[in-house]
């Protein structure tokens, strides 16, 4: 079933869709004047009086629905990625198909995840309770338009609240067609809706009494503001902010298998995402000869048109994201680190990078203190396994890291040593519907996905019975 976004065509403040292949403007989407927006968030709460009486069955029904939809859509939702962000086709139908299968995870178990826990006390009966809290906006991102949202929205759904999302502008068909996917899956109007609005609003949106709790997903400096701003209205908030994850290459790790990954986590659309690898950190016996394999896959990597099955990697979302990149990659060369591949921005139309290697990063430049946000790779040599460690935990960031060894119980020991939300160890980092996924420091708090997610918006209620209490008709 096809979707429409006419409905949002007017003029006043706006927002545009860019297509950073082309560099033309594909859609002009006007912004929800102030009175719209209190409508709509009227609504939202409104239907969580309804949405939140829905037995987990009912809900279930509907998530299974808005898997469906989105697997039959899969094609056109690409499309649209494509278009307004310039992901590759064959990851966009993957990410539809991620979305779906976390739809299907929590229509499953989002029951038993949220069952009345039993706790023995000095109560006749005492247990713990999961209620949905009301209102949820979600502030998102336009790299993985599709699947931050719904990594968000099916736990939150699930467990009873509304959401309301305000995505990120560049990606204002993402959003509707989001909203879409639950509307025609047969969700109530109002229980998941996007505002399409500019991120100077979203300050008034916290604020509102309408809105009970805040999810962002996006930079450290957004993710600052929201949380001083919901701090100040004692709102619940859930941070996903940037990363500079650490891959640490270990003296007896398999060579081929470090190289092959490394060069794939730090390339996955187009190295913008918060947990692709950024700083690659080698002992020194083995630096060299990665750094040669590194730089050799790095060259044969082909940018382009992202509909042709050829390309690795398709143009950066926007043109001033790209330029913000090499600007890094320069600032980096400047201050002493070598740049062995890529580090030109090409001629022509398009926010087009190159894959992009540099080699001898040390901490003081801005490849390693930084968040490098496209497909630029920073190796690093460290002396020896302590000092690896060390220099994988000389950031601000703690989102995830990986370990290359294979010696299990180093890496176990390690591990636990590494300042993330995550340590894969001889693998990439991923997300799962399984899995908890958040960082530490300033890549955030909280969680998303597995039991702990559906867990942020809902409040754990304790009910108690007196030991004491006699039924109603045994008083005299
Ligand atoms: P961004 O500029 O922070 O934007 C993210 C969202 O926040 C957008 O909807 C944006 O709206 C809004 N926003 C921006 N500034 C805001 C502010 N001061 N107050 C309230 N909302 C604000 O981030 P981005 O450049 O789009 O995304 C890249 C960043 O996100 C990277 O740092 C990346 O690591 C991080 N990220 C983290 C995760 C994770 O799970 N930890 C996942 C993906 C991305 P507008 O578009 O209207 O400005």
């Amino acid at each position: 079933m096809p979707f429409s976004v006419a409905r949002y065509k007017s003029k006043g403040r706006h927002m545009e869709s860019i297509n950073p292949q082309s560099g033309k403007v594909i859609q002009t989407y006007s912004s929800a004047t102030d009175e719209a927006l209190q409508t709509r968030l009227r609504a939202a709460a409104d239907e969580f009086q309804h949405w939140k009486l829905n037995s987990f069955p009912e809900r279930a029904k509907l998530m299974h629905a808005a898997a469906t939809l989105l697997r039959a859509r899969k094609a056109e939702l690409a499309e649209l990625m494509a278009d307004e962000m310039g992901k590759v086709i064959r990851d966009g139908i993957a990410e539809i198909e991620k979305c779906a299968g976390c739809c299907d995870y929590y229509a499953e178990h989002a029951h038993q995840f949220l069952q009345k826990q039993s706790i023995a006390s000095d109560a006749q009966e005492s247990y713990v309770a999961y209620d949905p809290l009301g209102v949820i906006l979600a502030v998102m991102p336009w790299n993985f338009p599709f699947w931050q949202v719904f990594r968000f929205a099916a736990p939150a759904l699930m467990a009873g609240n509304v959401g309301v999302l305000k995505h990120a502008s560049n990606v204002s068909g993402c959003a509707l067609a989001i909203e879409a996917v639950f509307k025609d899956a047969g969700f109530p109007a109002h229980a998941f809706s996007t505002l399409l609005v500019e991120s100077s609003r979203v300050e008034a949106l916290i604020r509102n009494p309408l809105v009970s709790a805040v999810t962002l997903t996006g930079s450290t400096p957004a993710g600052r503001s929201v949380a001083g701003i919901a701090g100040s209205e004692l709102k619940k908030c859930v941070l996903e902010l940037g990363g500079s994850d650490a891959y640490i290459v270990l003296e007896d790790a398999d060579l081929d298998l470090a190289v092959d990954l490394c060069v794939k986590s730090r390339l996955i659309n187009a190295g913008q995402s918060c947990i692709a690898a950024k700083r690659f950190i080698v002992v020194r016996p083995l630096r060299a000869e990665f750094e040669a394999r590194y730089a050799e896959k790095f060259k044969a990597i082909r940018y382009g048109d992202p509909r042709d099955p050829a390309t690795d990697i398709g143009p950066m979302a926007r043109t001033d994201l790209r330029d913000q990149v090499h600007a890094q990659v320069m600032k980096s060369v400047e201050q002493g680190a070598r740049l062995l591949v890529g580090g030109v921005v090409p001629d022509g139309p398009g926010a087009y990078y190159p894959a992009t290697v540099l080699a001898g990063v040390k901490p003081g430049m801005t490849a390693f203190d930084d968040e490098i946000f496209g497909p630029v790779a920073a190796i690093i040599e460290a002396d020896d396994e302590e000092h690896a460690i060390a220099l994988a935990n000389q950031s601000v960031f703690g989102l995830g890291a990986a370990l290359f060894t294979r010696d299990r119980d180093k890496a176990d020991r390690l591990a636990r040593r590494i300042e993330a939300g995550c340590v894969f160890i001889n693998s990439f980092v991923k997300s799962d519907p399984r899995l908890p996924f958040g960082g530490i420091k300033q890549s955030g708090f909280g969680r998303e996905l597995s039991w702990f997610g559906i867990q942020e918006f809902v409040n754990i209620k304790t009910v108690y019975h007196a030991a004491a209490a006699k039924p109603a008709h045994a008083v005299e």
